[in-house]
């Protein structure tokens, strides 16, 4: 049984004291009986001062970026090895917007992928096509060609417990989502290309996320799909009010 996973993306917003004040209203605000696990990927930053706020592993945190190597002169990045020693449970690697503005490739997203595994923590891997890529009716194959090669050298048992995020960039950050039939046809091609890639167990552990513009008033409905197990979601993570119904969806 596959646990939902409700995952917040600050993406580059935030001060260290907003970021606290905005953890402290999801701890007071998340109920006890919420069934999904939920987490958030905040700035580098603020990590620290998030974790000493999340003690009890009510909300997990996760980082938005890492390098792939573990040390050296590689000014201005972030290792794994410190995500580590900092606590983060969850790393988002492939981001639609790492690839397009700071041009990640493939290769480079394979190595973090290796990378945040390598260091005991859990790869978000996104992926997705953009609209142009979807009206030309390639959606299926540019998902399938990005995870083939983000995934070269995962052993099965590292996929199976890694997390895929389906995100299909012309829904992000746009207001526009995926219907729910397009959310889960997508998902659901996913789970089966990993099937073929590895096997059907591999397939049936892996979690698969949808994001984009995923908010209070649709998340009930994607949330209902059947190879949909969670929500990537950024600009409703960044309020309380706006992201705990959608952990309570
Ligand atoms: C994201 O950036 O991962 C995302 C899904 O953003 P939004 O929810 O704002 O579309």
């Amino acid at each position: 049984m596959r646990k939902k996973l409700i995952c917040g993306n600050w993406k580059m917003h935030t001060t260290i004291e907003e970021a606290m004040a905005l953890t402290k209203s999801l701890l007071e605000g998340k109920s006890d009986a919420m069934t999904s696990e939920m987490a958030i990927c905040v700035p580098f930053v603020s990590l620290h001062a998030v974790k000493s706020l999340l003690l009890n592993g009510e909300i997990a945190l996760g980082a938005q970026n890492v390098h792939f190597e573990e040390k050296g002169a590689f000014t201005g990045e972030i290792s794994p090895v410190m995500l580590e020693s900092l606590g983060c449970k969850y790393v988002i690697c492939g981001h639609s917007e790492r690839r397009e503005i700071f041009g990640e490739t493939d290769a480079i997203v394979n190595r973090k992928v290796q990378a945040i595994l390598a260091h005991h923590m859990t790869p978000i891997l996104c992926v997705g096509e953009d609209l142009a890529q979807r009206e030309a009716g390639k959606a299926v194959a540019v998902v399938e060609e990005q995870l083939k090669l983000d995934l070269q050298n995962i052993s099965k048992e590292d996929l199976a417990a890694s997390v895929i995020a389906y995100e299909p960039i012309w829904a992000i950050g746009t207001g526009k989502t995926a219907t729910s039939e397009e959310a889960q046809e997508m998902c659901k091609s996913i789970r089966e290309y990993i099937a073929k890639l590895y096997d059907q167990e591999t397939a049936d552990a892996v979690r698969i996320l949808y994001g984009g513009s995923v908010k209070a008033a649709n998340a009930k409905e994607i949330l209902s799909q059947g190879d949909i197990d969670g929500a990537l979601v950024g600009g409703a993570s960044l309020s309380a009010a706006d992201f705990l119904p959608i952990a309570e969806a």
